[in-house]
């Protein structure tokens, strides 16, 4: 029988979200927005959640809870702050997820565990100035010395790239493969920022997701050890696509927080506002925009919620997470927008809300695959050229401890 109710350990994370962002959160954003001020001071509260490891094993500094919880966690977070569901997408979602998959016991212990536990904070560096899409176009190198990889490069628009200690990078570790764009020769790395070579910067002109921390960091004969390499050497750019399978996800459910946002912050509005007479949600076009966002969260919610069961059933879900992803962020950019447009003046100012959720709302319509990327993929899918196959690695099926 299928049940769309959510179990009571979810409606546990929702409503701890829910407090959390609203006493923590809220009221600082708009201030934190404007000033473009990351507050570092949330990572300590968030940790003391367990929000930084929330869908990772006990057994690894976890909570131990499921994808979905994960999934409400964001969407919960991004309904009050975009910057703080970001953080959670890079740490969670495209780092430590693939540290659970991927990782050595080793590696689990090294860097898992305290990212888990939120003593280190993670992201996850594929983009560079040359390449975003076309991730066979980045030119970072991993050249092997001995038992040793040099790493040179340089990555950009990086969320947390001044913020956290470790790095997840992919880089060419052959060069021949790199020359024919053969992405068999990309490899994935951890590397940590207080390594020789390291060194990092902000993203300053960014008039998006202004709260959150956006940057470069560059790889200056940066020397890392062979146990330094996530997976084997030629897998990076199976492990940067799975990466993206859950960065992807949390996206989604933000996005769908954000869609609610929206649509709670109009319907206050349209009750308030009279014109002509009446409220402005008697209007029938102010109406249409309302309908929108709330069949818009409906959709996205559906969306996401399939992606996170398959994540829990421990069944491949691409497809499932790119349509979530594609759906939810351009309908959350609609909505950004119509939010706007009902506040009318009032919504081109910073003392509401909703300016800000259109501007932060574009950004996720850019990373983590472009609507375009997405469009292609689901045409892919329905046309039969993609289908996806079975990897050596899979996210560990959710047990209930
Ligand atoms: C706020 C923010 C945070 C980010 N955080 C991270 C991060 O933490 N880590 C990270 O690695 N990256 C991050 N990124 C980078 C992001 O993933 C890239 O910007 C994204 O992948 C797009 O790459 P690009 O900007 O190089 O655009 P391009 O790839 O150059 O694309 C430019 C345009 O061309 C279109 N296009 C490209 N190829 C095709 C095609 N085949 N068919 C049709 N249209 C196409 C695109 O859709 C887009 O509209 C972040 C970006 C932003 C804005």
């Amino acid at each position: 029988m299928i049940n769309f109710d959510l179990e009571e350990d979810h409606l546990a994370v929702e409503t701890m979200v829910r407090d959390f962002a609203a006493k923590e959160v809220a009221p600082h954003i708009q201030e934190n927005d404007s000033k473009k001020h990351f507050d570092r001071s949330i990572l300590q509260k968030m940790a003391k959640l367990n929000l930084l490891g929330i869908c990772v094993p006990e057994s690894y500094g976890g909570a131990g809870m499921d994808y979905v919880s994960l999934g409400l966690a964001c969407e919960e977070l991004e309904y009050v702050d975009t910057s703080l569901r970001v953080l959670m997408s890079v740490h969670v979602g495209l780092n430590c997820l693939s540290l659970l998959s991927w990782g050595s016991d080793d590696q689990k212990e090294r860097y898992l565990v305290p990212q888990a536990k939120g003593e280190k904070i993670a992201t996850y560096g594929l983009t560079e100035p040359n390449a975003g899409s076309d991730a066979v176009g980045i030119q970072t190198t991993a050249v092997k010395k001995g038992d040793r990889y040099l790493l040179n490069g340089e990555k950009h628009w990086i969320s947390l790239a001044e913020v956290a200690d470790n790095f997840l990078v992919i880089a060419w570790t052959d060069l021949e493969k790199k020359k024919n764009r053969d992405h068999s020769g990309l490899s994935a790395f951890i590397v940590e920022r207080g390594y020789d070579g390291f060194e990092s910067g902000a993203m300053t002109h960014k008039w998006g997701i202004k709260a959150g921390n956006t940057g470069w960091f560059s790889l200056t004969d940066v020397e890392v050890s062979e146990d330094n390499l996530l997976g084997n050497e030629g897998e990076g750019f199976k492990i940067a696509m799975f990466a993206l399978d859950q960065g992807r996800y949390t996206v989604a459910a933000g996005a769908t927080g954000l869609i609610r946002a929206c649509l709670d912050a109009s319907v206050g509005w349209a009750n308030e506002r009279h014109t002509f007479g009446q409220a402005i949600g008697q209007h029938q076009l102010v109406k249409q925009m309302i309908a929108n966002m709330a069949r818009d969260y409906e959709c996205s919610r559906l969306l996401w919620l399939k992606a996170g069961v398959l994540k829990n059933e421990g069944r491949r879900n691409t497809k499932e997470t790119s349509l979530a992803k594609w759906v939810s962020t351009v309908a959350s950019e609609r909505a950004g927008s119509d939010a706007v447009q009902i506040f009318g003046s009032y919504g081109y100012s910073d003392e509401y809300p909703v300016g800000r959720f259109w501007r932060n709302s574009k950004g996720a319509v850019i990373y983590e695959g472009t609507r375009e990327i997405h469009t292609l993929m689901q045409a892919d899918y329905a046309l039969g050229y993609r289908v996806d196959k079975p990897t050596r690695v899979s996210l560990p099926k959710y047990e209930k401890s």
